[in-house]
């Protein structure tokens, strides 16, 4: 039986972390109980999840449905776009079966792109590689979810450039059908019509719109900017944690007043704990280069290991820490001994602070 190879390339930086990562996961989970069921797709189809944050990972290898087993995404630092396009290089390389005189090979990939950023490394090599070698022999249909991804170099890589406006739950969930049914689609059609080509579900516009090839849209600069993502380490467990705040409007009534307050504004979204994959996904430029006045966050989380009450102390040595009670405070990070002032107001300190990237 010729094999229908789809792989999932999924953007993990930080600004995933949250409601969009749990989306995701529920959304590939959701995919495979689909296709389970569907004859066609259970004979064909054979997944695999590559993630990328300032590195890329292969999370599962290429395997059929039924040795799918839905993983949980790892988060980084970074969205290095072009290192995860070369990997998927050499991963294709290594696993499609080719024709042979004897045998025939696989149907051609299908890849699906997700990202919701800007690339911060250099792509050109990869698309130049992915171009001479894979644009005629798989199928790369790349989804933007939200806005600010760079839509012009998406364009010089997929055949198809889709918008997903992610905005809650329901839409995830419309997504991911569309996902699912163009699978199931493409499967049937090389099932029984031997149609070796990708064949996208409907589209509800609403949900999900085309980039049109010449889409200009372009972001300069290297950092995520609807989102600043800290990662911090609880002093009590050690245990690695990111503080997610996005941005809200500008605040104009505080500007009326006349005070010196930054005209954006990032609200918490959450504190959540992570692995130490994180360190081993993220590239080594991805912290201590861009900074964001302390004075544009709003509001302080918990200790999401130990719940200490305040998330976000900063050391000396540039790492962030948890801090409550402890006598002698001491940095995970460096192992210095620290003195923290009682701060009862609701800023996280008087300096800049290192900012995540991506
Ligand atoms: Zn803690
Ligand atoms: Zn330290």
């Amino acid at each position: 039986m010729r094999r229908l190879p789809v792989y999932f390339l999924i953007d993990l930086s930080e600004s995933m972390i949250g409601e969009p990562l749990y989306q995701v996961e529920e959304g590939i989970a959701t995919i495979v109980r689909e296709l389970r069921s569907d004859p066609y797709a259970l004979e064909t189809v054979w997944l695999s999840i590559i993630g990328f944050a300032g590195k890329p990972k292969r999370i599962t290898p290429l395997v059929d449905l039924i040795q799918f087993y839905p993983p949980r995404l790892p988060i980084g630092g970074g969205t290095s776009l072009g290192a995860a396009i070369e990997f998927l290089i050499q991963d294709l390389n290594q696993n499609l079966v080719r024709n042979t005189p004897d045998t025939r090979g696989d149907w051609r990939p299908i890849i699906f792109l997700f990202t919701d950023g800007v690339p911060t490394d250099d792509i050109n090599r990869a698309v130049e590689e992915w171009n001479k070698y894979y644009r005629n022999k798989a199928f790369l249909v790349a989804i933007a979810f939200g806005e600010e991804v760079d839509i012009r170099e998406l364009n010089r890589l997929a055949d198809q450039v889709l918008l997903f406006k992610n905005t809650d739950a329901a839409a995830y969930k419309q997504f991911f059908k569309w996902v699912t049914a163009s699978i199931k689609t493409t499967s049937i059609g090389v099932n029984e019509g031997h149609r070796d080509e990708f064949q996208p579900a409907r589209v509800d516009e609403n949900i999900l719109s085309r980039a049109a090839p010449d889409a200009a849209q372009e972001y300069k600069g290297t950092v995520d900017l609807q989102h600043a993502v800290f990662i911090a380490r609880c002093q009590q467990t050690k245990k690695p944690y990111l503080m997610k705040y996005s941005r809200g409007k500008a605040n104009a009534q505080l500007h009326q007043e006349g005070l010196a307050v930054p005209n954006r504004l990032y609200h918490l979204q959450g504190a959540y704990l992570v692995t130490e994959q994180y360190f081993e996904l993220s590239d080594n430029s991805s912290t201590h280069k861009f900074t964001v006045s302390s004075a544009a966050l709003v509001g302080v989380p918990n200790c999401p290991a130990c719940g200490n009450q305040h998330g976000f102390a900063m050391c000396p040595c540039g790492g962030i820490l948890c801090h409550g009670r402890e006598e002698v405070p001491v940095c995970p990070w460096c192992n210095s001994k620290l003195i923290i002032k009682d701060s009862s107001e609701d800023t996280p300190g008087p300096h800049n602070i290192i900012r995540g990237r991506g």
